[in-house]
């Protein structure tokens, strides 16, 4: 839904999740970044982020 939820809630400075390819499309992951805290996932209000 674009709406940024993840991309706000992420703890990480430099956010693992963010509008990298424009804020048209959907945020996505630098795992390198990410801590796996699942922020996102849990903040997610249209469950769109699933963990493998
Ligand atoms: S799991 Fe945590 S650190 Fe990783 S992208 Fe989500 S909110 Fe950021
Ligand atoms: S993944 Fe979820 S929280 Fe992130 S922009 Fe899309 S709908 Fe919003």
């Amino acid at each position: 839904m674009l709406c940024g939820i993840c991309v706000k809630r992420c703890p990480v400075p430099e956010k693992a999740v963010n509008f990298r390819n424009g804020s048209e499309n959907p945020p996505v992951y630098d795992y390198k970044k990410c801590i796996r805290c699942f922020c996102c996932q849990e903040m997610c209000p249209e469950k769109a982020i699933h963990v493998k």
